[in-house]
């Protein structure tokens, strides 16, 4: 061999060389860029969001939706409402227990597998059918502190080579994003878990006055409006009395349904104190506030609360009240709480079952009567 040729192919060499380099530097600043972005999620749904979009954007992926435990019931993994690209049959449950197979398999060997893998490992008779059903290419568990909390199935891969299968440094890198999506997941539970009233699975009260804090100064640096909604229960104390505890909390979590039923997914309700309720409605107008209000104290007078076959009748009093930069230009949550309460007091006052508009003049007008 020449020594021309020498140098040729050690130049040869050296540009691969610097290629797979160029390769694991570029791997690794998407990996910073990837865990900056799920590390700063804490909203549930938009951390599952990111997740996949992540996912399906570095493997290549068409589809992919992640199992994760109920916040609320840790006993089952169901299939998250953010699954992207995958078919959805509506007669299948999307729901793994915890106590299957495939879950105690994930969670010891924390493994990435394919589904042919998968059916080798478990024992006979598991039945993959559902999982099967999503068409993955590859199975990734998502564990922290040895525990599994989400199984996160990446649907088929669009690529141009025949063999559509992960290769090493693939499976490697997506383990790192798994790792991190699993620390991500764990924070998002948590704090779900912890800003959430157990009997009625709505937010508490000092999770709705941070959120509205952040709303507030968005309306106010966007100019858009942002409502609130405030209720209280009638008469409730004499369901207690006359019907047991028990029953009083049945009509708790019963109004609790019919406020979630009623609103946006981006509108967000909490139990504000014991029988009292907030909805926050962001970027929403006065009038559209009125209409939701007075669609949630129709919905409740007319639902037949129906306890250990005793038929009751529940109504409530709302107060709603508007951040708009000309007309209310409040600053603080508070004042904004404060107005809502004061209108809700005006509908206990006029009668209770209706909805009262936080009017400046009203509002003076009840102060000056307190
Ligand atoms: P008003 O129409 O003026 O609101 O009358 P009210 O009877 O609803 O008055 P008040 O707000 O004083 O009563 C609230 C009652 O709600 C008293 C309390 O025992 C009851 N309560 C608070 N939290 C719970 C709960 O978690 N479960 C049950 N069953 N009752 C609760
Ligand atoms: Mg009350
Ligand atoms: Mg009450």
């Amino acid at each position: 061999m020449s020594d021309e040729q020498d140098v040729a192919i050690q130049e040869k060499d050296t540009q691969e060389l610097i290629g797979q380099y160029e390769k694991k530097i570029f791997d690794l600043q998407q990996l910073l860029e990837i865990s900056r972005s799920l590390c700063s999620t804490l909203e549930f749904s938009t951390l599952i969001e990111s997740i996949l979009y992540t996912c399906m954007g570095q493997f290549h992926v068409l589809g992919a939706g992640v199992f994760v435990l109920n916040a609320l019931d840790t006993d089952t993994f169901h299939l998250d409402s953010n699954y992207s690209g995958i078919d959805i049959n509506p007669n299948i449950s999307y729901v793994i227990p915890s106590s299957n197979p495939l879950v105690r398999l994930l969670e010891s060997s924390n493994n990435l597998f394919t589904l042919e893998e998968l059916a080798e490992e478990l024992p006979d008779g598991t039945d993959l059918n559902m999982i099967a059903s999503l068409k993955p290419s590859l199975i990734v568990p998502l564990i922290q502190h040895n525990h599994l909390n989400g199984i996160l199935v990446l649907g088929e891969r669009i690529t141009l080579a025949e063999d559509s299968s992960y290769s090493v440094d693939e499976k490697s890198q997506l383990a790192v994003i798994a790792s991190l999506a699993a620390i991500a997941v764990n924070n998002a539970a948590l704090l779900e878990r912890s800003s959430t009233d157990m009997m009625t699975h709505l937010k508490l009260k000092y999770f709705f006055f941070n959120i509205l804090t952040d709303k507030l100064d968005h309306a106010l640096s966007t100019d858009s409006r942002l409502s609130i909604i405030m209720f209280d229960i009638d008469f409730f104390k004499r369901f207690n009395d006359t019907y047991g505890h028990a029953c009083g909390d049945y009509v708790l979590i019963t109004v609790a349904k019919i406020i979630k039923s009623s609103i946006r997914a981006q509108d967000m309700a909490s139990r504000y104190g014991g029988e009292e309720f907030t909805v926050l409605l962001n970027e929403t107008s006065r009038d559209d506030a009125m209409i939701v209000a007075e669609r949630i104290r129709s919905k409740v007078e007319q639902y037949d609360f129906c306890y250990e076959d005793q038929h009751v009748k529940v109504t409530i009093s709302l107060g709603v009240a508007t951040f708009d930069s000309q007309e209310n230009p409040v600053t603080l949550p508070k004042l904004l709480v404060d107005q809502a309460d004061q209108a809700l007091y005006v509908s206990k006052r006029n009668g209770r079952n209706q909805v009262t508009f936080a009017d400046p003049k009203l509002i003076s007008d009840v102060k000056l009567d307190n």
